[in-house]
């Protein structure tokens, strides 16, 4: 199979450069879930951290123990997501600092120091309207309370503060920015002093000062997905760091043959309405099988020719082709099968 995924990580480090200049003076933790959003977590580490990030963002324990490898002793490696015993031992065996969202989690981080003998550094998540975990607001002051109590006992330290937002509405957005800066102030008076508030993601980060707070979360606009439905990426001064590409296999009337095909990752659903890059040109997608799609020809094609599906080129983004098929550009990047080749361009 020639389908294969071109990471181009210069264009990452412009990508982290455009970002962290508009969110300065909040520092940026990046977003690798999913696999760095199907770029591969091991090679984004590494050129994050040659671009100077230090903060991270993972899911669970595994992702975040992988970013620890890649990224060496020093990097901050925020875990959002871990809750088993099992997960929050191996947390803080590789010094990860936890994303707290209950008070039974804050109960299990203890047990998990006492087995591990690591005191967890700790971010309480606080709910701010998603419901999607975090700690409700009436059970906030028990849970700063208790979080305090346990600090000055040595048992852990409370480095953080944060919540998510939908980032769809501003007046959804506001109002959860008054519930977070109520939580803030209720945690200081319980005696924390959280170092790092951080609410935004990509999109509120970059159009509403107010949210960034000391930090914020990015992933999207590092990988140069820009938001479905929002500003384009010349006005984000970000670029698709991955492309999606394969050769032309059968040359026959009027349609050639790709090697790239559903069970890839290309959504069928985009036949007949995506144009991709064929010859440094767009070309009608007209029709995506299981292995193989078929490309309107031309002039001059020969098997072994590039094609490009999304990301450089004559070809769409991926929030252009999610648009298409009214879904989001991580959804394409997202979908890209793990078996498909990853190929980084280096500085
Ligand atoms: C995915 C995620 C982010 C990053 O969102 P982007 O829009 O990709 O920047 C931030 N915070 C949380 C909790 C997330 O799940």
């Amino acid at each position: 199979m020639t389908a294969r995924l071109v990471v181009d990580l210069r264009v990452f480090r412009r990508n982290l450069d455009a970002v962290r200049r508009s969110v300065a003076p909040a520092d940026l933790m990046l977003v690798v879930k999913d696999d760095a959003y199907g770029h591969g977590i091991a090679e984004i580490v590494r050129a994050a951290i040659d671009a100077g990030v230090t903060r991270f963002v993972a899911f669970t324990a595994a992702t975040g123990a992988e970013v620890r490898v890649a990224a060496g002793a020093e990097a901050d490696i925020l875990v959002l997501l871990a809750s088993a015993d099992e997960e929050l031992d191996r947390a803080l065996t590789a010094d990860l600092q936890l994303g707290v969202g209950s008070t039974a989690l804050l109960d299990a981080a203890v047990g998990a120091a006492v087995r591990t003998g690591v005191a967890p550094r700790i971010h309480l998540k606080i709910d701010t309207g998603l419901h999607r975990n975090g700690i409700r607001p009436e059970e906030w002051p028990d849970a700063v309370a208790r979080a305090a109590t346990l600090e000055r006992a040595g048992a852990l330290v409370v480095d953080g503060v944060w919540s998510h937002i939908s980032e769809a509405s501003d007046a959804d957005d506001d109002a959860a920015r008054v519930a977070f800066d109520a939580a803030v102030a209720t945690a200081r008076d319980a005696g924390l002093s959280p170092r790092i508030r951080h609410l935004a993601a990509s999109a509120a980060s970059f159009a509403r000062a107010e949210f960034r707070y000391d930090a914020v979360r990015i992933g999207a606009f590092c990988y140069g997905i820009r938001p479905a439905g929002g500003p384009g990426e010349d006005v984000l001064g970000i670029h698709p760091v991955a492309s999606l590409r394969a050769n032309v296999v059968d040359v026959a009337g009027d349609g050639v043959r790709v090697d790239v095909g559903a069970l890839h990752g290309l959504p069928s659903t985009l036949a007949g309405l995506a144009d991709v890059d064929g010859g440094g040109e767009p070309r009608r997608l007209i029709s995506v099988g299981a292995l193989e799609s078929i490309v309107e020809t031309w002039p001059d094609v020969k098997i072994g020719d590039d094609v490009i599906v999304y990301g450089a080129g004559a070809a769409p983004s991926a929030t252009d082709l999610a648009e298409l098929i009214d879904t989001i550009g991580e959804e394409i990047a997202l979908r890209v099968n793990p078996l498909v080749e990853r190929v980084y361009i280096e500085a």
